[in-house]
């Protein structure tokens, strides 16, 4: 097998929440390794719009609340704008909300819900809906999580939601495979981001977590980029419903 098939020259990924963190390190990623990218976010992104056009690629501003599934439709309709063709998802955006599960309010519930399953099952259909009209298939990532795996303690509606994130990559996979569509996940460990402040700033917490992760660190957005890049690329064409783990062995302990 020839290296050329992880290039991603003349693909176009659709990225959401890539202003910052893991969206970010997977944008810049799937930039160095050829695409072009359009962001979906919530504010400005001007830092990874900076960084991929230096690295020669152009990168499509879109901003859109995905809580909201209703603009789903017209973001495709505008990353078209681009090259005529979309060719990677990368379903990132996602948040969380800890409380006790005996205090948790239905808000909490829908808000986390809404954005990490719903809109995520709603942008791969778009997409998959493009992919069949263009005829050339595509690569939909979706970010799940260890607790896509585990239970985790005070932050139920994400447990839920990332539970159901790691179940619809299958199902997707399953019934798009016949059309060179591939849907895979991601499931990241421990990683230093703004979703993780305050668990990095509680220090008995950090001190367990850093315990039991093999590889002794937090994780970090450029920790994605191989594997972002392996399921976007050619390189990953038999590969369809499954969930990489990327937690320096956290679930191997
Ligand atoms: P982050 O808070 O830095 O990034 C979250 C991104 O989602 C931001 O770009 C934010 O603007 C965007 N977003 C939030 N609400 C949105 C909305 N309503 N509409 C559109 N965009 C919205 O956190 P992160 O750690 O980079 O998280 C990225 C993904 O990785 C999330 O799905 C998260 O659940 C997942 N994840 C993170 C970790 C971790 O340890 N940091 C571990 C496993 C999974």
């Amino acid at each position: 097998m020839s290296l050329n098939n992880f290039k991603l020259d003349g693909r176009v990924a659709i990225v959401t929440g890539c202003n910052t963190g893991l969206g970010q390190g997977m944008a810049l990623a799937l930039a160095q390794a050829g695409a072009d990218i359009v962001g979906v976010n919530l504010s400005t992104p001007d830092d990874t719009k900076m960084q991929v056009e230096a690295l020669g690629h152009r990168f499509l501003d879109l901003r859109a609340n995905l809580s909201d599934i209703g603009s789903i439709d017209g973001l495709i309709r505008q990353a078209l704008t681009l090259t005529g063709s979309i060719h990677i998802l990368v379903n990132n955006a996602g948040i969380i909300r800890r409380e006790d599960a005996i205090n948790f309010t239905e808000k909490d519930w829908d808000d986390v819900v809404d954005l990490n399953l719903k809109s995520v099952f709603f942008f791969a259909q778009a997409a998959a809906r493009q992919f069949m009209v263009q005829g050339t298939g595509g690569k939909i990532i979706n970010v799940a999580s260890m607790l896509s795996f585990q239970g985790g303690v005070r932050v139920p509606s994400y447990t839920a939601s990332k539970s159901g994130v790691m179940g619809i990559t299958r199902a997707l996979a399953n019934e798009w495979a016949k059309h060179n569509i591939h849907v895979n996940a991601i499931a990241p460990g421990y990683m230093a981001t703004d979703n993780t402040t305050a668990l990095r700033a509680d220090e008995v917490r950090n001190t367990a977590i850093l315990e039991r992760i093999p590889a002794g660190r937090w994780g970090i957005p450029a920790d994605l980029a191989g594997p972002v890049v392996f399921l976007a690329s050619e390189a990953s064409n038999y590969v369809n419903g499954t969930t990489v783990t990327v937690d320096g062995g956290w679930l191997a302990r």
